[in-house]
């Protein structure tokens, strides 16, 4: 089993909180989905003709893309990869760019799952933080969804945002959960070094949420989910019973992913590598044969630490049967020696073999996780 993953490193317009390679460049689309798809005829056997159960496409906007763009993308896809026939495939895009009529575009394309950027309903906050729909807009975006079909969408949202109180907070998980998106997932606002708001913040322009506010927002958040029925599978993704993202949580099982485009990564189970992370560059080179990764071999540690961090995030916590067994005795008892303190402390509990954050826990869940790092 094994994912395929497809960065489309575009955007119409910068969000002043976002980190991620993306550029506003329209009129280079054509030239990247031309060399994705050269990628993926270079690195056909990267998955080793695993199947393949799950096809993500991120960014950036990937509702940017055209249905001749996707249409591209998917037959070098059935022609390269066996694909099962109950894959998730699933497109994350924008609220502005689904409309009626962009879905009536792709209607014969096999995707199954859409995950809307909807961030917040507020449009103050939306301008705070350069968006570029309203929140009506984001509304009718996902009745567009609905109408076209689509009975598995997901929405993001963010707390912690300029100007947000609890109370408009709780609005906003309202709005969400009146729409009954079949998953959500939700994030605190990080000011990250280099962005816009970063800087905004440095001018005194913008005040962040101080942490106590945020650990509120949290756990307001955490049982509204649970009290309508959607079941916190991650720290910060939750699903209606039986509609978890089959592609996140392949990555939390260590499944292996072949990811194309800029800056795309992969994991191959032994190693990780990354394309490089300039549009121009990674166009050129996939078609003069020169390298356009860096690759990283992972030791027994690597993949540890990566296990350990991952599975510490998901409701069922770190399998320490799986431990014993792909590690060895000796790392499931430099675990539990490190787990003894926390489980005292209530942060986390045993269960079945398995050992998780409790929701307290989940709170300083990144000290937590900080301190089970092997070096
Ligand atoms: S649309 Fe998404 S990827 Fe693009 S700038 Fe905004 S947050 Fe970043």
């Amino acid at each position: 089993m094994a994912g395929i993953y497809i960065h489309i490193p575009f955007c119409k317009q910068r969000c002043s909180y976002c980190d991620f390679y993306t550029r506003v460049a329209p009129r280079q689309i054509d030239d990247t989905v031309n060399a994705i798809v050269r990628e993926m005829e270079i690195r056909a056997d990267y998955l080793k003709r695993e199947p393949i159960q799950t096809i993500y496409f991120g960014g950036g906007t990937p509702s940017l893309l055209t249905a001749e763009q996707f249409q591209q993308i998917f037959d070098k896809i059935y022609a390269l990869f066996e694909v099962n026939y109950a894959a998730e495939i699933t497109f994350e895009a924008n609220p502005d760019d689904l409309t009626p009529v962009f879905f009536e575009s792709i209607k014969q394309l096999p995707f199954n799952r859409i995950s809307i950027g909807i961030q917040s309903f507020d449009d103050v906050q939306l301008k705070k933080i350069n968006r570029l729909h309203s929140g009506d807009e984001a509304v009718a975006a996902f009745t567009s969804a609905r109408n076209a079909g689509f009975d598995n969408i997901s929405i993001d949202l963010i707390y912690g945002l300029p100007l947000q109180t609890k109370q408009n907070w709780e609005i906003q998980l309202n709005k969400a959960l009146s729409l009954g998106a079949e998953h959500i997932s939700i994030y605190g606002l990080t000011y990250e070094e280099g962005t816009p708001l970063h800087k905004l913040r440095e001018l005194g322009r913008v005040s962040s949420a101080d942490d106590s506010e945020m650990v509120e927002m949290y756990k307001l958040m955490f049982r509204k989910m649970e009290k309508a029925g959607y079941e916190p599978y991650e720290i910060s993704n939750f699903a209606k019973p039986g509609l978890r993202s089959q592609h996140n949580s392949a990555y939390w099982k260590m499944i292996p992913y072949l990811g194309l485009g800029p800056s795309a990564h992969s994991f191959d189970g032994n190693s990780r590598q990354w394309n490089v992370s300039s549009i121009k560059k990674y166009n050129a080179d996939v078609f003069t044969g020169s390298n356009f990764f860096e690759l990283e071999n992972l030791t027994l540690i690597d993949k540890y630490n990566e296990y350990v961090m991952v599975a510490l995030r998901t409701k069922e916590g770190v399998n320490l049967s799986y431990i014993a067994e792909k590690f060895g005795a000796d790392f499931c008892d430099k675990f539990m020696i490190t787990a003894q303190k926390q489980i005292e402390n209530k942060y986390m509990v045993v269960n079945n073999q398995h050992v998780s954050l409790t929701l307290e826990g989940i709170l300083i869940s990144n000290l937590l996780i900080e301190d089970f790092v092997l070096v």
